[in-house]
């Protein structure tokens, strides 16, 4: 039967997480569907190249308790409950594609700004996730560009 029935909402922690959010659980409720929701967050040393030359590991845990105390407040005014919120470290696109396989989603919810010009060019995470989805993909336009 087609529709669906596991909805994995990919925010940033942004503003715009509420834009995004607002689709997937509109979505979620037509289709009966449950809605997890993932942030990911990207190590420093990956971010940096390892190029500093210090122990990063406290910023880091201090970094994962603030994002983890957002996304469970994020979620929870979704009505989304702890076991569907994933918070996990490494590249957005790779780890958003691997809990939706994991995790049986056959949608994921993305913002995508509609960038152009060398923002396109460059791609942005929208993108990166559409390639290489194993599931249908839809990317909410956020922001104000044209
Ligand atoms: P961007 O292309 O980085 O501007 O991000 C566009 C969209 O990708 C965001 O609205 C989110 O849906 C998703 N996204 C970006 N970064 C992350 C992240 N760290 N964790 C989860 N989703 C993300």
């Amino acid at each position: 039967m087609p529709g669906y029935r596991h909805l994995l909402l990919a925010i940033d922690l942004t503003e715009e997480s509420n834009q995004v959010a607002e689709q997937a659980v509109a979505l979620a409720k037509v289709f009966g569907a449950d809605l997890s929701v993932i942030h990911v967050i990207e190590p420093l040393s990956v971010a940096y190249g390892g190029d500093i030359p210090m122990d990063l590991s406290s910023v880091q845990d201090q970094i994962h308790d603030q994002a983890k105390a957002q996304l469970a407040d994020f979620a929870a005014g979704l009505g989304i409950p702890a076991e569907r919120q994933y918070l996990i470290f490494g590249r957005p696109e790779t780890e958003i594609h691997r809990v939706s396989e994991c995790k049986d989603v056959d949608l994921i919810v993305v913002g995508s700004h509609g960038r152009h010009g060398l923002a396109l060019l460059l791609g942005s995470t929208a993108n990166s996730v559409l390639h290489g989805a194993k599931c249908d993909v839809l990317a909410v336009r956020v922001g104000m560009s044209e």
